[in-house]
């Protein structure tokens, strides 16, 4: 079968002939029918050599979409022709965080050797893919799967970033989205639909700013080295509630600790280059901010942004690839020249 693998670090991904796998006990394999290009495909593709920690070479791909094409032994609660999405933030399913559904912060994955899929174990841009249990699939229904793909990381990671905001994002509030990318044009219209606040987002070009616009931002900036005094005027002397930066390059954050307001929220989503970090201290940012630096999200809050995307509140913009063409999608994404997300359709 076809696969987008990643050869060698530091190299553009390639298209490769592989064997079909075959499930063994527990798992599910997947025909696959969907599987969403990440910025951190990128970051991934770029980690120097010292730095790469995954098995090589490893299929790409952490949003996946599939329809059950065959399952191992033992494993019950999913049908073959079932469509389902991949819930990819794979945990031990026993520690305290698995048994709330946090398996993004599985305390034993590391110690056990799991990975998520395309991130340590072999991923979706593929023909097929193994799930290694049927808990980690979501039901689609009549979900189409290219448009839902990329719920299930573009879609579930800013939700996971916002809900903890929701108490503060009341009437009369600010929320400020800097970069409106995969992630962050989701996240622009999760806050419409979750919250009364006013939406800012920034990004570095007239293009992407008028996206932002089109999917629900009620204003927007360009974020260059004016963008704190930009947003501070239209947020005024209370700063802005809450600022995700689905970005994370220092620039970025010095952004969104400068437009933060008292007992206002940083949450920094971004990976950016790996390395910026927010210096926070008494006199750093107002008073009782909180910074939060969350990664992915539960099993059940993907069921939550499954079931907004059925009541038609999410409509993610997909810039659709064959799996011939999916090393276009990542040229593209590298190059920063996507609107929304790039997804995959095998053939
Ligand atoms: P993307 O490439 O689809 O979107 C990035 C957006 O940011 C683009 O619109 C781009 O124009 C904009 N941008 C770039 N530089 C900017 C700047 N200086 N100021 C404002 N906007 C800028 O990326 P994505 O897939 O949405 O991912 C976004 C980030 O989130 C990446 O760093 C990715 O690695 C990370 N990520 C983190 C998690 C997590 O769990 N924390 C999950 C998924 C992705
Ligand atoms: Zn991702
Ligand atoms: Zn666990």
């Amino acid at each position: 079968m076809k696969a987008i693998q990643i050869v060698k670090p530091e190299h553009p991904p390639e298209l490769r002939e592989i064997d079909k796998p075959a499930p063994g006990p527990g798992q599910v394999l997947l025909k696959v029918t969907a599987a969403g290009a990440c910025h951190s495909d990128d970051f991934v593709l770029n980690l120097p050599p010292d730095n790469f920690a995954y098995p090589l070479p490893m299929t790409l791909g952490h949003e996946g979409a599939g329809v059950v094409a065959e399952t191992g032994s033992g494993v019950s609660g999913v049908s073959d022709g079932d469509a389902v999405a991949v819930y990819g933030p794979w945990g031990c399913g026993v520690c305290h965080f698995c048994s709330r559904g946090l398996e993004n912060y599985c305390s034993r994955a590391a110690e056990l050797g799991i990975a998520p899929p395309g991130l340590g174990s072999a991923g979706a841009m593929a023909e097929y893919m193994i799930v290694d249990d049927a808990r980690h699939l979501v039901p689609l229904g009549d979900l189409d799967p290219v448009h839902a793909v990329p719920l299930t990381d573009a879609g579930l990671t800013p939700y996971h970033a916002i809900k903890p905001s929701l108490p503060k994002l009341v009437g009369g509030s600010t929320a400020v989205v800097i970069g409106a990318g995969g992630l962050g044009h989701v996240g622009i219209q999760l806050l419409r639909h979750l919250t009364p606040s006013r939406i800012i987002a920034l990004d570095v070009s007239a293009e992407k700013l008028a996206f932002a616009r089109e999917v629900g931002a009620h204003e927007t900036v360009l974020s260059d080295a004016d963008a704190v005094a930009n947003v501070r005027r239209i947020v005024g002397n209370d700063g802005a509630t809450a600022v995700f930066d689905f970005v994370g390059y220092q620039p970025t954050i010095d952004t969104a600790l400068g437009v933060v307001g008292t007992m206002g929220d940083v949450v920094i989503v971004g990976i950016g280059d790996g390395v910026a970090a927010a210096k926070v201290g008494f006199f750093a940012q107002p008073y009782e901010v909180s910074v939060r630096s969350p990664y992915w999200g539960a099993r059940d809050e993907l069921i939550e942004v499954l079931d907004l995307a059925r009541d038609g509140v999410l409509e993610v913009a997909v810039e659709r690839f064959s799996l011939d063409d999916g090393l276009e999608a990542y040229r593209r994404l590298a190059a920063n020249d996507l609107r929304g997300r790039a997804v995959v359709v095998p053939d």
